[in-house]
């Protein structure tokens, strides 16, 4: 089968204690190397609610917002690929590189489930989920709003995806004229 994204061959698809599956390290992955590249289709706000509405109701789970009215799927049926089940964690060691690529923030050893901050990628989403990471940083419940807490922005600076990069930019530069 065609894969629409690249996913690095040290890591694999696996059960993991967070949620159900999860992407685990099989070899050690060095600070910045690419652990996914994620592809598919760009579908506009339209086809996002038509879908969520229709064969794909989760859609909020597994969309990538790419801009204002432009989301990423890796299908339009609900038919998911391995790179849609990388987990959230409160202290996780990886991050985002512009829209689409995934690297490591610090040295994964192997056997560590690959993780991302859900904050890095998303806003204006409606979900909220408590959250499993056992992290001691541990936000407890996972908003789409946490990318406006400022200790977030510090810890994942150069490590937002470019969408939430450009509505910290807004938000500090409307907060700077008030
Ligand atoms: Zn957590």
């Amino acid at each position: 089968m065609i894969k629409h994204s690249y996913l690095s061959k040290k890591v694999k698809l696996v059960c993991s204690a967070i949620d159900r599956k999860g992407i685990f390290a099989r070899k050690p992955i060095k600070k910045g190397e690419a652990i996914s590249v994620w592809g598919g289709f760009i579908i506009t706000e339209g086809d996002f609610r038509k879908l969520a509405k229709s064969q794909f109701k989760n859609i909020e789970d597994y969309a990538t917002k790419v801009a204002d009215g432009f989301y990423l799927v890796s299908c339009r049926s609900g038919k998911l690929e391995d790179d849609d089940f990388f987990n959230h964690s409160c202290n996780p060691n990886a991050g985002i590189k512009g829209h689409l690529m995934m690297v490591a923030m610090r040295d994964i050893a192997a056997g560590e489930e690959i993780t991302y901050d859900y904050a890095m990628t998303d806003a204006d989403f409606n979900y909220s989920f408590r959250c499993n990471c056992k992290a001691k940083s541990c936000r407890k419940v996972i908003k789409t709003t946490d990318w406006k807490n400022p200790s977030l922005q510090r810890k994942y600076k150069g490590y937002f995806s470019w969408y939430i990069q450009e509505k910290i930019k807004a938000l500090k530069s409307a907060k700077r004229r008030k």
